[in-house]
């Protein structure tokens, strides 16, 4: 995850009403000086609300909170009116950075008001309902007592553990049904803001908020739709092998009552609220004779490897590349280890405060091979930052929002067992037969993510444009989750029900597109630099680590930042300005055939 003080998410409730065009035809010079101010306004606003946010996620208090609230409101209401501000250009003949500029400054916004302020009030009322109405969601199940007699209710947190840990489908299907009965609350306020929300992106220009979403991508929404739709077709035959396997899997475990023959199988048993990673029952799916050949969890706690030095491993492989060192305030200010005296947000993130070397990470680390991974990924962001620092401030960011998830997790395709054992942190790399289980881990986690990071824009593309209506939200939620994922509710469901909701970035408004791409993409990265570095065996056991020449390539996209078109960033790394899921394909190729062996004389999928 990435923090930057967003100029996106909220919209403030104090906005000032904007006045209209002014009456005389504004010139090149005009968009020229108007950009330059845009850009300094926005930095300055961004840097107060990057240290704002910063001191609340690591101090929390009612103070704290209030001052990053007011710190983002400031941005936010700046974004907004700049966004409007700059449609006053459209048209004119401009320089192509002038062009870009302007063009980020419109989409910076993912939910742009309403030009009436009553309106515009009341998106920000519901926006920020629903979003703390999600963080604060409890259900307190009937007749369930603490010790001193008060109803016993569970957080968010409480009902994961159960579904990454428990065995039991009675209680898998409570904690399911448990959260799942939070989101209905807001159902109505959903109805609502999604009116709201495509008349401010109809105010701006666009068919609906979903039109406005797709248009982030250097090309025409139906395009980037479509693109979407070709990379979805392409992996999956893979998603369709996996989903099989796991299936019969299940089935050995739960009977054929839970999971029958050639079904769909219910969402509660994956080991996940959403079933969107699988990680977690990978003891229930492995191989006859798992044997992974190392457990790095056992081994960096058996080497009492702290929360630093694994930090030092993750930077060693950013410097192995030909990368710059982490500057010294990097460790000054990072926070590695969950403190003591105070409560903070402990959800892995990465920050890059002042678009210069003041980047950091914060993040209560464990010495498991899960934080070992985490740490790359978190990692990736800062490296990205400060590869394009010296961007003006506007093309400090991503190439597109997925290419900045893509980086970290590109690298940690290289801590293969190779790469530990160079470490010293493995004696021997084990031989081939333990790659179809390190093989299957990765699949439950990047392949199993694949449908479900398609289907969630799908929904709310649909609800957007009204294709899907508010009488039939969970009905057209769960016949996406059917069609994508082949998932069914472990319960009767109905239209009381608001099932989308209870998952995070619908309920605070966060577009989904980037984690599908993403996802994707981290494959062609990685198969791109595996290529520079001459490397010629199997995908997955390639590892870029102390490779210059692809450490080169990959700083030189990571410099151009936002200030190209991402196929051309695409291009500078992989020689391919397209996107291509033959990437992940190749990746898992070895997994593909072993699935499909597992596989024979099984229905491949699931009956519609
Ligand atoms: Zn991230």
């Amino acid at each position: 995850m990435r923090k930057i003080a967003s100029i996106a998410l909220l919209i403030s409730a104090s906005l000032v009403a904007q006045t209209s065009a002014p009456s005389s035809k504004p010139t090149a010079g005009d968009a020229e000086k108007f950009v330059a101010a845009a850009e300094a306004e926005l930095n300055d606003l961004a840097l107060k609300a990057q240290r704002a946010d910063w001191v609340q996620e690591n101090f929390i208090t009612d103070d704290t909170e209030q001052i990053a609230s007011d710190a983002n409101d400031a941005l936010t209401e700046a974004g907004t009116r700049l966004a409007k501000e700059a449609v006053r250009f459209d048209g004119l003949k401009l320089p192509e950075v002038t062009a870009r500029k302007l063009t980020l400054i419109k989409l910076a916004l993912d939910i742009p008001a309403p030009n009436d302020p009553k309106e515009r009030q009341e998106l920000t009322r519901i926006v920020v309902g629903m979003d703390s109405a999600y963080g604060k969601g409890k259900y307190c199940p009937d007749g369930e007592k603490t010790a001193d007699g008060q109803p016993k209710c569970y957080t968010l947190n409480d009902a994961e553990k159960v579904m990454r840990e428990s065995r039991d489908p009675a209680e898998l299907q409570k904690a399911w049904v448990g959260w799942h009965s939070i989101s209905p609350a807001y159902r109505n306020d959903y109805v609502r803001f999604v009116e709201l929300g495509n008349k401010g992106a109809r105010d701006q220009g666009y068919k609906d908020l979903g039109a406005l979403w797709r248009s982030k991508y250097d090309m025409t929404p139906d395009q980037f739709a479509a693109e979407e739709e070709r990379l979805w077709q392409q992996v999956k035959p893979l998603y369709d092998s996996l989903f099989t396997y796991v299936r019969t899997r299940l089935q050995q475990k739960y009977g054929k009552q839970l999971v029958p023959d050639d079904g769909p199988i219910p969402a509660d048993l994956l080991g996940n609220m959403w079933a969107q990673d699988w990680t977690h029952i990978y003891s229930l799916v492995a191989p006859a004779n798992d044997n992974r050949g190392y457990d790095l969890t056992r081994i960096l706690e058996a080497r009492h490897t702290d929360a630093k030095q694994m930090v030092r491993y993750g930077e060693n492989f950013y410097k192995s590349l030909g990368m710059e060192a982490l500057p010294p305030t990097f460790w000054e200010r990072s926070l590695f280890t969950k403190p003591r005296d105070r409560d903070v947000v402990c959800h892995a993130s990465a920050w890059d405060i002042d678009g210069k070397k003041d980047v950091r990470i914060k993040m209560c680390i464990e010495p498991t091979g899960e934080d070992f991974g985490v740490i790359h990924h978190e990692l990736g962001h800062d490296y990205y930052d400060m590869a394009y620092r010296n961007q003006p401030p506007l093309f400090q960011n991503g190439a597109n929002d997925g290419f900045h998830e893509a980086i970290g997790d590109t690298v940690a395709k290289s801590i293969t067992p190779d790469y530990l054992k160079t470490l010293g942190l493995i004696e021997k790399v084990p031989d081939e037969s333990s790659d179809i289980g390190l093989l299957l881990e990765q699949a439950l986690d990047k392949v199993a993510f694949l449908p479900f990071g398609y289907m969630v824009d799908q929904w709310r593309w649909k609800v957007f444009s009204g294709e899907i209506k508010p009488t039939e939200y969970n009905k057209g939620w769960w016949d996406l989750r059917l069609k994508y994922q082949g998932l069914v509710p472990p319960v009767a469901r109905s239209e009381k029900d608001f099932d989308a909701g209870a998952k995070y970035h619908v309920a605070s408004n966060t577009p989904y597109a980037r984690y599908f791409i993403a996802d994707i993409l981290q494959f062609q990265f990685h198969r791109g630099l595996c290529r520079i570095a001459g490397y010629k065996g199997p995908l997955h056991r390639c590892s870029i680590y102390n490779n210059k020449e692809a450490g080169a390539a990959f700083q030189k996209m990571l410099a151009m930042g936002a200030s190209r078109p991402w196929p051309e960033a695409l291009k500078a790394l992989t020689g391919e300005d397209k996107m291509d899921a033959t990437a992940i394909l190749d990746y898992f190729a070895p997994l593909k055939q072993w699935l499909d062996q597992q596989n024979q004389g099984l229905k491949i999928g699931w009956a519609q």
